[in-house]
């Protein structure tokens, strides 16, 4: 394998982590970037003096991490530590503040006036979750599939005693095991965590409250996020692998069964021996490699995960009755949840997410003051594509936030920024500026989703959200051991 060549498309977490899996494996690898800096989605944002994580502020599964590191035969390039609590949850109509701690007494005791015996029907719960996540871990989402027969065959070792869960969505799923719509609106919230709504998430993604509460828990990192990318650039470059910025793909040139060089935005050829795309695998296929089942028409026919609105604010006061990390929900969940996707009007009582970075990195934000991170879901850009009033609903989320912490920000921001969808589409090619690549309903998993080889040139594979697994930083290492996997197989024949 040390002759062989690997061109990487794309510099996001998958594409790094992939990069480096071939690099420590003796492949010479090359990456080619759009963006001026590596990361894509795990990137960060620094300006007058605050800095902030762009988009993930969290992670599960830390040992995928710890065993990436492994693989590679390094140390981690980065220190982490668990949140506990996990986050803090508050509702409009509600003035108290819900703790998500992982101690299940401390957490129940969050939960005694409104859910009799919480912590009983938790554990009933955790333990059909946890079963879920055992069950499926190894021979679903971190296998390879060769075909639709080896997924289904992969399936049917799954204990069938999960079945019904199938049919059910994520939010009946927890209604089986609470009676408190509060209780049920806030243990149904890791669903917007992939990207869509309790209301439209199978059932069996209820693992993740799983992984939350009981398994591994959320981290942090350390100085910001971004310490992921610069620990991982830091090990690629002690192997001489080479970055190429503001470099997009936009053609490719073939030889029979194989891809024989991408083009660039400027026009350069970039060849080597295989390729591995972490751009977006569907929205690839049809703009660079003009696939019929990936054209617009037929990307804009898949199930996309939401837009988001991402704000970036410097105080110039400290927060101190805000935690780490927050939501806010807004009145009528369901009403909100079964419309947020495609209505634009949802966004008059936004739902977000508040992440004050600078509580546990003080180094991220001038004394005395605050670097704030808020997340809002929002329609995709199939369904709203006019940002021109962004800053109305930036201020109205700005307002809300005021309102229930009881300090008008207004007053106190002294930096902002935003962006939107459109922004997110144009940065990283994220189709339709959904903010999480494919959705995961049950026909884009597993075999079903787009694959990690391709289907026409046998020297092209895939790592990323879009592909299998999906999305969330853990699953882009997965994706990035699979797709490794694939290469070395390919280059051994
Ligand atoms: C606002 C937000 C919050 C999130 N929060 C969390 C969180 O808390 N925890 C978590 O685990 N996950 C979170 N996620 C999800 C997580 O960020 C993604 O799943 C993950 O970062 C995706 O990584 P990736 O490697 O698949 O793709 P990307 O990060 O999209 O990387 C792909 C790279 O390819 C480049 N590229 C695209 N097309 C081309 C081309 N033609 N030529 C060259 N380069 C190209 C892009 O510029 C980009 O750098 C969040 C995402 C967002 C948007």
């Amino acid at each position: 394998m040390q002759n062989k060549s690997v061109l990487v498309v794309g510099a996001g977490i998958s594409g790094l982590a992939a990069a480096l899996r071939l690099a420590t494996n003796g492949f010479q690898v090359t990456i080619v970037e759009k963006a001026a800096t590596a990361g894509g989605r795990l990137n960060k944002l620094s300006f007058d003096g605050f800095s902030f994580d762009t988009g993930p502020s969290f992670f599960s599964m830390s040992y995928e991490f710890e065993q990436f590191a492994k693989d590679c035969k390094i140390n981690l390039p980065f220190k982490y530590y668990p949140l506990d609590p996990l986050y803090v949850v508050n509702l409009s109509n509600n003035p108290k503040y819900f703790h998500l701690f992982k101690n299940e007494a401390k957490l129940a005791e969050q939960f005694k006036d409104i859910e009799p015996e919480f912590e009983q029907k938790f554990n009933k719960y955790l333990s059909k979750a946890g079963d879920m996540f055992h069950d499926t871990i190894n021979i679903v989402i971190k296998s390879n599939f060769d075909s639709y027969l080896h997924y289904c065959r992969n399936l049917m070792k799954v204990n069938p005693s999960h079945l019904p869960v199938l049919m059910r969505n994520f939010y009946n799923q927890v209604s089986r095991y609470f009676d408190s719509d509060t209780v049920k609106q806030i243990i149904s919230l890791v669903a917007f965590f992939l990207g869509r709504t309790p209301f439209d998430t199978m059932g069996i993604y209820t693992l993740l409250s799983y992984t939350e509460f009981k398994h591994d828990g959320y981290h942090n990192v350390i100085g910001g996020m971004y310490k992921i990318v610069e620990g991982i650039l830091e090990e690629l470059k002690k192997h001489n692998v080479k970055i190429y910025f503001n470099t997009e793909i936009v053609d490719f040139q073939s030889n029979g069964s194989k891809l024989s060089a991408f083009i660039d935005n400027n026009g350069n050829s970039w060849s080597a021996d295989i390729y591995l795309i972490n751009s977006d695998a569907a929205y690839f296929r049809g703009k660079v490699l003009k696939r019929k089942d990936f054209s617009q028409s037929q990307l804009d026919k898949m199930q996309w995960t939401m837009g988001y609105l991402t704000i970036y604010l410097g105080l110039n006061i400290k927060l101190n009755n805000v935690a780490h990390h927050n939501y806010f929900l807004g009145e009528n969940y369901t009403d909100y949840a079964k419309n947020v996707y495609r209505n634009p009007d949802t966004l008059e009582k936004p739902y977000y997410y508040v992440n004050v970075i600078s509580k546990h990195n003080s180094e991220l934000a001038p004394v005395g003051c605050e670097s704030v991170f808020i997340v809002c879901p929002v329609p995709d850009l199939r369904y709203k594509n006019n940002w021109d009033g962004a800053d109305v609903i930036v201020n109205s989320i700005i307002q809300d936030f005021s309102k229930r912490i009881g300090i008008n920000i207004n007053n106190h921001i002294i930096a902002k920024r935003f962006f939107t969808p459109i922004d997110w589409q144009n940065k990283f090619n994220l189709y339709r500026g959904s903010g999480l690549g494919l959705a995961h309903n049950m026909w884009q998993i597993g075999a079903f989703r787009p694959k990690n080889y391709d289907e026409v040139f046998e020297n092209v594979f895939y790592a990323g959200a879009s592909t299998h697994p999906g999305a969330g930083l853990p699953m882009g290492i997965i994706s990035s051991k699979l797709a490794f996997e694939r290469i070395v197989h390919y280059a051994q024949k």
